[in-house]
């Protein structure tokens, strides 16, 4: 989320099944009819949406009211339509939301809220808006067919970093995570933006003479976009050059060590969460390629931190790549 518009916060607070990433593949093509009542594995502020799953343009049910405030918050409804309390019908515009967000995923655009859609929208992810201003960022597959361009993102009016050298500060205050790992955790993260640009970065000790200052937050935070706890929400960043990243103090961060092995649910690798914020700090929106560093999602206990043809191939053409730096 970049441009103005402090968003009232979305806090659910319901705590019940974690589904997530759980579901089980089917053999047959045919679809689950609801999702599996799986014992809540982890607290997840979104957890409820699996009871919405199955409705379509002009039921009423209880919680529809809270997808659209989730829609809402990452730009799939406009910013005017907020002005009054959302309700529990679906209606023409959430049916309208729901395909531009199928479209942004990948996801068969059906105007649904088939399982495979609630499942995705259940997911943890980042902060920052897929829609600004009416106007999705994401790049989407029948553009890709037209237009033969990536299907990577800036925000709007596209803006950037004049200079090449970018200093950055981490914030120690509110993660238990010690300085040098912190510092290990950011030089990799960073390090893989400097493989394929001509950017270099260097950590500094004062915020004050930081481009990019880093830190841990908990809730309200004061910038109009609060924390939501465990899983939801995971991090944010501003485009450039306001240089903030924030990350929910909240999460159950693995700074070290192998994240898949890692004991709990909730588990979520935060050299993975970096690489990806980084890449909005550098100018970058979220990319529909689900590969990808700047895809909106990130599972628990997973680790993706390599950037993808299309994260090249976004950052490439905002910035001057460098020539020894070989695509994947
Ligand atoms: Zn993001
Ligand atoms: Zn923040």
């Amino acid at each position: 989320m970049v441009t103005g518009g402090a968003s009232p916060l979305v806090v659910f607070l319901v705590a019940s099944a974690a589904v997530l990433i759980v579901l089980p593949i089917s053999p047959a093509s045919a679809l689950p009819a609801g999702l599996p009542d799986i014992k809540p594995a982890f607290p997840n502020p979104w957890s409820a949406f699996k009871n919405l799953s199955g409705c379509h343009s002009g039921d009423e049910r209880r919680g529809l009211a809270k997808l659209k405030e989730y829609l809402w918050h990452f730009g799939y409804i406009p910013e005017a339509a907020a002005s009054g309390r959302f309700n529990d019908l679906f209606d023409a515009d959430m049916e309208l939301a729901i395909k531009t967000y199928q479209s942004n995923f990948g996801l068969g655009v059906t105007g649904e809220l088939d399982v495979v859609t609630v499942t995705q929208m259940m997911a943890p992810r980042c902060g920052v808006a897929d829609v600004v201003n009416g106007t999705s960022t994401m790049g989407n597959s029948s553009a890709v067919g037209l237009r033969g361009r990536g299907l990577f993102s800036y925000f709007p009016g596209s803006p950037k970093w004049s200079k090449k050298t970018l200093k950055y500060a981490i914030a120690t205050s509110k993660t238990s995570i010690n300085r040098a790992t912190l510092s290990q955790v950011f030089a990799r993260a960073f390090a893989r933006w400097s493989a394929a640009t001509m950017f270099h970065f260097t950590e500094t000790a004062s915020a004050s003479d930081a481009d990019i200052t880093i830190g841990f937050h908990a809730g309200d935070h004061g910038d109009g976009k609060p924390f939501d706890g465990p899983l939801g929400t995971l991090a944010h960043a501003f485009a450039p050059t306001n240089g903030r990243l924030h990350l929910d103090a909240t999460e159950t961060w693995v700074a070290n060590g192998d994240v898949t092995r890692a004991s709990s649910a909730g588990a979520v690798d935060l050299e993975s969460v970096a690489v990806h914020e980084i890449g909005h700090i550098l100018g970058l929106g979220h990319s529909s390629v689900r590969d990808s560093i700047m895809y909106p999602t990130l599972k628990p206990r997973t680790k993706k931190v390599k950037l993808a043809a299309d994260d090249v191939k976004g950052i490439q053409s905002l910035y001057k790549g460098n020539p020894n730096f070989v695509t994947p």
